[in-house]
């Protein structure tokens, strides 16, 4: 269909400074016409959006597509379906691939699977240290020649303080950053649950938030010091938000994402679901979701990446030790960003900054715009609308979260990328 009339939809789109009611007609997947009351006419399709907010699509800077080297657990053509049902259309993967994306084939390889799926825009981290393993630089600039929009060696912290000064200072210096997993190794010391009176009740190996919040500090202060940016991954830790507030007042380029679990979420989640509770950083008390909430809405966290970590179901029935940690996250960041609103901590301009806007701008990219001229690249949802979280609904390849069987509010009804339907929760996914 090449003329599609989006019919009474709230229109939100912070960088427009739009947030009222608007009908968008679409024409050969560009923005022909955006009026209060377009009628409808022969020949065009037109999706009635009423109930719904309509925005631009989503984008995620932490995502774990596994592709290549662990696609029994999600590959790029799943992990783009979960995208798009998410609201997504810019994801970007991280490096600890197998092999670890630390060469320019491997940054080509994920972004021509990408667009061979061509659902979404699916964009490579390229690695700080070869191989992950934390000794010695990649090449950041080939890498980021053959389209690695920044760096980070996720999964694993930089351990060696000179060498993260060196890769703050290289990113930087090509116009890129560099993206830390937070995470003194010494400090947590093979723990695995958050250490509270959860981990000691249950007997499982305390992870104290200082392995976290002393690294965000060290990060922080490189920064300072150096002038160059640093972004800090899945932010989850009380003391963490209030060392990046005072490096931010400082004058430090620093910014830090937060995931849908450690804004929802507490080590409560040990007493009934076991190894599908454990993730890296583990989920903490119900301070820290207080403190990451509240670090959303006042800018102090910039903005929600899901650190999506899709894993087999016998690797998550391994016991607490052996398993990986990691949870899904693409399909659950629109609903437990509305929840927030519900509950007051923002408004919905704020939602579709932190989930949208502000993470496309932070890799340098045009976010997305609801405007005449432009294509379509949207999202529709229904804030009110609630769904099961179930082995169906899930389309990720692995279904690991402690999310399951229950439900959720906030349902995506169509993405469009590229000017083109990718999803909608009639057909499901699209031209895939
Ligand atoms: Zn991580």
């Amino acid at each position: 269909m090449s003329l599609i009339l989006i019919k009474n939809g709230h229109v939100v789109d912070p960088e427009n400074n739009i947030n009222k009611k608007l009908d968008i007609l679409i024409e050969k997947g560009k923005i022909k016409k955006l009026e209060e009351n377009i009628e409808p006419f022969a020949g065009c399709e037109v999706i009635d959006a009423t109930d719904c907010i309509v925005s631009p699509s989503f984008c995620d800077i932490h995502v774990h597509f596994r592709d290549p080297g662990q696609t029994y657990k999600e590959d790029i053509r799943t992990g783009s379906m979960a995208a798009v049902a998410g609201g997504y259309t810019t994801v970007v993967c991280m490096p600890n691939t197998i092999p670890a994306l630390d060469e320019p084939s491997l940054i080509r390889y994920v972004i021509e699977k990408g667009e061979e799926v061509g659902l979404c825009r699916v964009l490579p981290a390229g690695a700080i240290t070869k191989g992950r393993k934390g000794k010695e630089l990649t090449e950041m600039w080939l890498l980021k020649d053959a389209g690695a929009v920044y760096f980070t060696d996720d999964g694993a912290p930089v351990m060696d303080s000179f060498i993260m000064r060196k890769a703050m200072e290289y990113a930087g210096s090509i116009g890129t950053f560099v993206a830390d997993h937070c995470e003194d190794l010494n400090l947590s010391n093979n723990g695995v649950a958050h250490e509270g009176e959860i981990a000691a009740a249950l007997g499982i190996p305390p992870l104290p938030p200082e392995a976290e919040d002393t690294m965000v500090a060290r990060d922080c202060i490189l920064a300072l010091r150096t002038g160059m940016p640093v972004h800090i991954c899945h932010i989850s830790s009380k003391v963490a938000v209030e060392t990046v507030a005072w490096a931010k007042a400082l004058g430090a380029n620093v910014t830090a994402e937060v995931t849908p679990h450690h804004l929802s979420l507490t080590d409560d989640e040990w007493l009934d679901f076991h190894c599908k509770a454990k993730v890296s950083p583990p989920l903490r008390e119900h301070e820290d979701v207080e403190a990451v909430r509240w670090g959303l809405a006042s800018g102090i966290i910039d903005f929600v990446a899901t650190d999506h970590a899709p894993h087999a179901h016998h690797e998550k029935m391994l016991e607490h030790q052996h398993c990986p940690p990691g949870m899904l996250g693409l399909q659950f960041a629109l609903p437990t960003v509305l929840e927030l609103v519900k509950k007051d901590y923002f408004d919905i301009n704020r939602a579709i900054q932190v989930l949208a806007t502000e993470p496309m701008k932070k890799i340098g990219l045009k976010p997305p715009a609801i405007k005449e001229g432009e294509t379509a690249e949207l999202v529709i949802f229904n804030p009110t609308e609630s769904w099961e979280v179930n082995e169906e609904t899930i389309l990720s390849k692995s279904k690991n979260t402690p999310l399951l069987g229950r439900k959720l509010r906030g349902k995506v009804k169509f993405t469009f990328y590229n000017g083109k339907i990718v999803y909608s929760d009639t057909s499901g996914v699209c031209c895939g």
